[in-house]
């Protein structure tokens, strides 16, 4: 198991594996059309799998594929069977769900284990004008399709932003009532230059308005570790989780690495910090050179994030090449 300078054990790495986004969802494109880059810059199959293996080998069980959009990169189902055969326990993927319903299955059969979809309105015209251009049918009806193909709990990711989408909260939660849905409200991280505090709706002003409305929320405890805090309704088949990485830090408890599109280990989210593994992979570097950059990432992981600080404003440069 490896550990980092503050005894946090690292077990979990993002990899987004494309920068590039058929949406563009207001919160996290940046402000100018961002940079995108060639393909010849992007890893290749071969490069995420080796960084899988020698990743697993570096004690990382949970491994959660992300973008940009990574349904976009036509050797997915390759890159989920790969995965699994290098034995990796607990494989994720995060997506917008436009091309899930086509996916769903053949995803399910490569082994993947888990599902997260961001899906921050039910209403279609607002969906449109968030996600710049997407339609929410294919969307709701791929998430369907998704859990036909045995990919179920699906976890849905929503970004409450202050009167844009804040007045589907409870409805949001309403539906793990009758469906075995995991919702899962994330706070409005600083990704775009123009972000306003105002607009992130706190997990807490969430909480509140649910429980106003559907009654309380008992706090649950699950196993493994992660940021979300979770919570049920009562008799309900699917759960509440609340991200709150601007209301309360979680960095104590932070058990991940990320890789950028490009190759790079980005040890903190909120932290430019990055370990090049692209051009050392290009230039021959041994299985035993990666993993001493992995062991440097981890020793340069810092103990915890800068949004505590409202003096500090500098917001994730690309959440789309980062992964979220
Ligand atoms: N394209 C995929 C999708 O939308 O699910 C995967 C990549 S996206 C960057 C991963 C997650 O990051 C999504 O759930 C999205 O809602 C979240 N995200 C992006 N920008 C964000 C922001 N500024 N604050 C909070 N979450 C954000
Ligand atoms: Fe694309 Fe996902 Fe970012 Fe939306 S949140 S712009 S779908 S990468």
């Amino acid at each position: 198991m490896a550990k980092d300078r503050f005894k946090r054990e690292i077990d979990y790495l993002r990899i987004s594996i494309t920068d590039k986004c058929n949406l563009g969802c207001t919160y996290c494109m940046p402000h100018m059309k961002p940079k995108t880059f060639k393909t010849n810059e992007v890893l290749t199959g071969e490069e995420v799998l080796r960084i899988v293996r020698v990743a697993r080998d570096f004690g990382v069980h949970k491994v959660r594929l992300t973008g940009g959009e990574p349904l976009l990169r036509e050797d997915i189902i390759d890159l989920v069977r790969g995965i699994k055969a290098a034995g990796v326990p607990d494989l994720s993927l995060t997506t917008n769900g436009m091309f899930l319903g086509a996916r769903a299955r053949e995803l399910k059969e490569a082994g993947l284990d888990r599902l997260n979809v961001s899906l921050d309105t039910m209403r279609p015209e607002r969906f449109k004008k968030i996600t710049g251009g997407g339609e929410l049918e294919r969307v709701t009806s791929g998430i369907d399709e998704a859990e036909r193909a045995g990919l179920s709990p699906i976890k849905l990711n929503i970004v409450p932003i202050r009167g844009i989408n804040d007045d589907e909260v409870v409805e949001f939660a309403r539906m793990t009532v009758e469906r075995p849905v995991h919702v899962r409200f994330i706070e409005l991280m600083p990704s775009r230059r123009d972000w306003d505090d105002k607009k992130c709706v706190k997990s807490a002003e969430v909480q509140e308005r649910i429980e106003a409305e559907l009654g309380k929320l008992e706090k649950r405890q699950f196993k493994g570790r992660g940021p979300s805090r979770n919570f049920t309704l009562d008799g309900a088949k699917g759960i509440i989780g609340f991200i709150s990485a601007v209301s309360h830090s979680f960095c104590y408890d932070c058990n991940r690495m990320r890789v950028t599109a490009v190759g790079k280990i980005r040890p903190c989210l909120f932290n430019k910090t990055e370990i090049d593994l692209l051009a050392p992979m290009r230039e021959g570097a041994s299985d035993k050179e990666i993993r001493r950059l992995f062991k440097l990432a981890l020793d340069t992981k810092p103990e915890g994030n800068y949004l505590k600080d409202p003096k500090d404003n500098k917001s994730i440069d690309s959440m789309s090449s980062i992964g979220g």
